[in-house]
């Protein structure tokens, strides 16, 4: 089953959903945090090809992830690292630059400007 990741706009939370492929755009999403739907789905062409479980699983429990500070490019930068090393496979090309580029101290903002193809409208989550 893929899983999709969300940041939630309520709680400010990213979250990883579960759901299959027909259900993904048909049926609501929860943030398992708060409970609302204002789910939005981040960073669209990263694809976790991996099915292994127990990775999976790891990814989706919040507390492994660490502190991330939303505000702080370079704690953006340590998730994004971690997770790509989770899922070291089936990374954009672009992934390695932008957590570079994050690690540099740049704004996520700065980066989505000069790399639309990240996901435009979707990544707002990281303003
Ligand atoms: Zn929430």
């Amino acid at each position: 089953m893929p899983n999709y990741e969300y940041g939630c706009l309520d709680c400010r939370k990213r979250v990883v959903i579960y759901q299959r492929y027909e259900d993904y755009g048909r049926i609501p999403v929860h943030c398992p945090f708060c409970g609302n739907q204002n789910l939005k789905r981040l960073i669209s062409r990263v694809r976790f090809a991996r099915s292994e479980d127990s990775r999976l699983d790891s990814m989706a429990d919040p507390s492994t992830w660490g502190d991330i500070d939303e505000s702080d490019p370079r704690s953006i930068a340590r998730f994004m690292r971690k997770m790509g090393s989770e899922f070291g496979e089936d990374l954009p090309p672009e992934f390695d630059e932008v957590v570079d580029r994050l690690d540099a101290g740049e704004s996520p903002e700065e980066i989505e400007k000069d790399m639309p193809e990240l996901g435009g409208a979707d990544s707002g989550f990281l303003e």
